[in-house]
């Protein structure tokens, strides 16, 4: 299995990336995790959009889904004829959700995806299993365990500090952990992680590795990386546009893990 950073921005596009993208390969079977503003672009990059096998989406923010709008369009008027139905799993009122936003082309939707409900627990995608919880976000909001060949890949989607993570994401390989916020007063409660709260739910966790991510334009990335550092002393890294994650397979020669940067 093998992770690529297709978007890390978190909440908007940032100048060096779009909004949260995450494609999962094993097996030559493709999924993307979330399709935030900007990333169907940056998507492919590393795959053919015909290539996807499968899509998840953790939650409606426009930061996680908007571009499923520009995928409908490739996936309906392609020079080669319409393309086949990809299957999207996504939380409840995902379909109509996007419709809406496409604004009344409900049918174009159904015809470029075939959508389906998800709810916390595991199903079989591909040769992934996938495990789902909710977290706790201002909307619906799944987080992801993902498994293959005895790796296992964990990813915190949007949430505030949550009990459920931590299970999740128990002796992941690589965890994946938004990190929206830096220390600070009055910070709004069920929303989203400091980057030092991601850092204590990757060690509750005992992840592995924990790659900081969603992480916010405003914020400095510098700062986030000192404060998650603090407070978990394993591989630690900011996630970076096309950063393929040796945590979730074999380590390539040059990608060795780097403890602290
Ligand atoms: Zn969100």
């Amino acid at each position: 299995m093998e992770v690529t950073v297709v978007g890390w921005a978190g909440s908007f596009p940032g100048p060096d990336s779009p909004a949260s993208c995450y494609l999962i390969e094993a097996d030559g079977f493709r999924l993307v995790l979330d399709l935030g503003n900007g990333a169907l672009g940056a998507l492919q990059r590393y795959t053919a959009l015909s290539d996807v096998d499968a899509i998840c989406l953790s939650h409606l923010h426009a930061d996680h889904c908007i571009d499923m709008l520009g995928y409908s369009v490739y996936q309906k008027y392609h020079p080669a004829g319409p393309r086949p139905r990809i299957p999207v799993y996504g939380p409840r009122g995902t379909a109509d959700r996007l419709s809406v936003a496409l604004g009344n082309h409900g049918k174009r939707m159904a015809e470029a995806f075939e959508f389906a409900t998800l709810t916390p627990g595991t199903i079989e995608i591909g040769p992934l299993r996938i495990t789902t919880a909710l977290m706790r976000h201002s909307v619906e909001t799944f987080a992801f365990r993902i498994e293959h060949a005895g790796r296992v890949v964990a990813y915190s989607a949007d949430t505030g500090p949550c009990d459920d993570l931590v299970t999740l994401a128990r002796d992941a390989d690589l965890l994946l952990a938004e990190a929206s916020f830096v220390d600070g007063p009055g910070l709004p409660a069920d929303l989203h992680l400091t980057a030092r709260q991601a850092a204590e739910h990757a060690a509750g966790a005992g992840a592995a590795e924990l790659v900081l991510t969603h992480l916010v334009a405003w914020n400095d990335p510098a700062v986030s990386q000192a404060q998650a550092a603090a407070a978990y002393d394993g591989p630690l890294r900011l996630a970076s546009t096309g950063l393929r994650l040796p945590g979730a397979g074999p380590v390539r020669p040059g990608e060795g893990r780097t403890a602290g940067t």
